[in-house]
């Protein structure tokens, strides 16, 4: 054992609480002679809890002891009999994501030959980066199917203890970081690795994994994946989205993506439809020859229309903001563009053709156009 206290975690990583005696204060915490609580290393933050009255804020491993932050640990003396409890929900988390990890990451390997070269853990999802630049996502389904076989096998996670040659000399899917007496991981049948955190006694604690999303990231696809509770969550939900698409679309779950491409297929076409009835109205308006108008339709369909022997300007009212268009020479434009500030008018272009936006009156601005092309 190193450091004065007793790693109770690792022999039962199932304790919510124990009683330990004080055997050193610090100036911002206490060293028991043992504890369940997990200290902070590796990505893993360390636990929380109680001590007697004091809440744990965290735990963190100096000079081979463990000490537990505490606000007041004036309050503890040597010798002291203290009772422990540990935050439980976010310590089972953490224990089902480390074992998760290890089986989706020895699964990549042992399967696949695909190496890790990078791991996150969190609440909800954890991450695991890999060392391919590209990984068909089949292959992941059928990881996240090795792995819930597994899951549900129920596979025991046990301890190994060695020494750093002999550990070596297992050729484990990841170097040894660690030098001495190393622990190793083992997960019956799905992996072998060398590991220093917490793990769930046997894989069927998990409950679940699932593959939710990947990226690229340096070079290396990035897998996201789901566990616990939080995978079944994450089930839930998706099932919620497609309920309610289906209920949208009046079509079963899975007859949704048919009914979505058909109601998008008419929407183009409706839309093809639009702009065709848009260009014949524009050009009708234009055939009435006035210079200056407000357009029914909106100001796109003008925009073949306009020709350097064609001089017209247009307004299409958004309710509250305006969009314009101008067919012009140059020159107009310039005049225009002098009362840009008068006219809150924002815009641009090039000889014949120039638009933007305004915010002011309908009429002041026809007005004032009126007076410019006709002058
Ligand atoms: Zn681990």
């Amino acid at each position: 054992m190193e450091g004065r206290t007793a790693r109770v975690y690792y022999d039962e990583p199932d304790l919510r609480s124990l009683d330990a005696h004080v055997v050193g204060i610090t100036p911002d915490g206490v060293v028991l002679d043992r504890t369940i609580f997990y200290p902070e290393g590796g990505g893993q933050r360390g636990d929380s809890g109680m001590m007697d009255d004091q809440k744990v804020l965290s735990t963190r491993k100096e000079d081979g002891d463990i000490v537990h932050i505490v606000g007041d640990p004036g309050r503890f003396q040597p010798g002291q009999g203290v009772h422990l409890e540990l935050d439980w929900e976010p310590r089972w988390r953490i224990m089902q994501a480390h074992t998760a990890q290890h089986m989706i990451a020895g699964t990549l390997y042992n399967a696949f030959s695909i190496g890790t070269v990078a791991i996150h853990l969190g609440d909800e999802e954890l991450t695991v980066e890999t060392d391919r630049s590209d990984i068909p996502v089949a292959t992941l389904y059928e990881v996240e199917r090795i792995v819930n076989e597994a899951i549900l096998a129920d596979r025991k996670v046990s301890y190994l203890e060695m020494e750093h040659d002999e550990a070596a000399g297992l050729a484990l899917r990841r170097p040894i970081k660690v030098s001495g007496q190393v622990r190793l991981v083992r997960i019956e049948d799905v992996d072998l690795i060398a590991c220093g955190g917490i793990h769930v006694p046997s894989t069927a604690r998990i409950g679940l994994v699932t593959y939710a999303s990947s990226e690229t990231i340096r070079g290396h696809v990035r897998t996201f994946w789901r566990y616990g509770r939080s995978a079944w969550e994450h089930i839930h939900m998706q099932r919620e989205v497609l309920s309610r698409l289906s209920s949208m679309l009046s079509a079963p779950v899975p007859d949704t993506p048919e009914a979505l491409s058909r109601l998008l297929d008419e929407t183009r076409a409706l839309k093809a439809e639009v702009r065709q009835r848009d260009a014949l109205v524009a050009s009708m308006m234009l055939e009435r020859g006035e210079k200056v108008f407000v357009s029914p339709v909106e100001l796109s369909a003008y925009q073949r229309l306009s020709s350097p022997d064609r001089r017209f300007f247009t307004v299409y009212d958004r309710g509250g903001r305006l969009d314009w268009l101008l067919c012009a020479n140059d020159g107009v434009f310039s005049r225009l563009k002098e009362r840009f500030a008068a006219f809150s008018m924002k815009g641009g272009g090039r000889s014949p053709l120039y638009q933007g936006s305004a915010e002011c009156g309908v009429d002041e601005l026809v007005c004032f156009m009126e007076g410019l092309l006709d002058g």
